[in-house]
């Protein structure tokens, strides 16, 4: 039995063909052109498996709510040719097999709850730090939806005295996470590419001060055992000593001492590498295959 697997990003989508045990029997990548040029290749590729089901973890924002008509449509994306897609029903429709979609972060955080970092615990949040900033919160096994689904990116954070760009590159929002710490924020800031970056450049203390604003509020609004960071700009790995630091400074002895430790254990790197958001996408697939009937999970 095949699943496949779709990692559908900005930038480029990642097709994947999973056995029943999470082996990759194949795997392609396409750039993201617009739906008329992009799709019919998708559907090729996928046409040439015979497939229990489909998995999508696709960029955002989705609809997400089962009864709306527009049930797996991209929203109001900046990619203005994927606004209001219905990139779900198509699939379904063109491949007569079951689907199902989330938004990428939540499948990355559905893998690395199941298989990752977050294995055994009940509330788990996966964060990318990228091009963009976007965070899925997993409780008892389960991506969290309501509302929409949450965008912990554009949270509100407190711009750091010595930033040069306090308000940050938000076109919605002044100071949000996403506008000060997602990795072309940092290159707006710099004039130069963040992988260039030297570990005592100044911009260091500000995104590891940045993204400590996120995990002290993560564990003080979820709870969650982990808080696990990855994407582009977490490559950096010294980061993950100042962020934790910051955190415990920020969280200052609220939270006790027993249970957060270092942060060691908390505020970690992802368990599956650069592989969960295609690992997310295919236990989509195979939770389709199996027709969960609640869609929201
Ligand atoms: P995406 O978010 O588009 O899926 P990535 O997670 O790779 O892709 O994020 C891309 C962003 O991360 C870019 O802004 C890039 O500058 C930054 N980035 C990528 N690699 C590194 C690195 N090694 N160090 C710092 N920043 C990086
Ligand atoms: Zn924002």
């Amino acid at each position: 039995m095949y699943y496949g697997a779709l990692e559908a990003g900005g930038t480029k989508m990642v097709l994947a063909v999973m056995d029943e045990e999470g082996n990759t029997v194949s795997r392609i990548s396409v750039p993201t052109r617009t739906p008329d040029e992009t799709m019919p290749a998708m559907l090729d590729y996928y046409r040439g498996f015979s497939l229990a089901a489909l998995g999508i973890g696709c960029f955002g924002p989705l609809d997400l709510n089962p009864a709306s008509e527009t049930y797996g449509s991209i929203t109001m994306t900046p990619k203005l040719p994927w606004r209001n897609y219905p990139i779900l029903s198509v699939f379904e429709k063109e491949l007569s097999i079951p689907a199902a979609i989330d938004t990428d972060v939540n499948g990355a955080a559905l893998a690395e709850a199941e298989l990752g970092a977050a294995r055994g615990t009940s509330v788990s949040l996966y964060v990318t730090v990228g091009t963009g900033i976007g965070g899925g919160l997993i409780m008892n096994g389960k991506p969290v939806h309501g509302l929409m689904h949450p965008e912990i990116g554009h949270i509100s954070v407190v711009p750091a005295p010595e930033d040069p760009s306090p308000d940050g590159f938000c076109p919605y929002h002044a100071h949000c996470l996403e506008g000060l710490a997602a990795g072309p924020a940092i290159e707006k800031r710099w004039g130069q590419s963040a992988k260039e970056l030297p570990p005592d450049h100044p911009a260091w203390d500000l995104e590891s001060g940045y993204l400590a604003q996120l995990c002290a509020a993560a564990l003080l609004s979820f709870s969650p055992e982990r808080i696990i960071l990855g994407g582009g700009v977490m490559q950096q790995k010294f980061l993950f000593d100042s962020i934790r630091e910051k955190t415990l400074e920020l969280l200052n002895g609220y939270i006790p001492a027993r249970l957060l430790g270092h942060l060691d254990n908390v505020i970690v790197e992802p368990g599956l590498g650069t592989a969960s958001g295609i690992t997310g996408a295919y236990l989509l697939a195979k939770g389709a295959a199996l027709g969960t009937p609640d869609r929201r999970g």
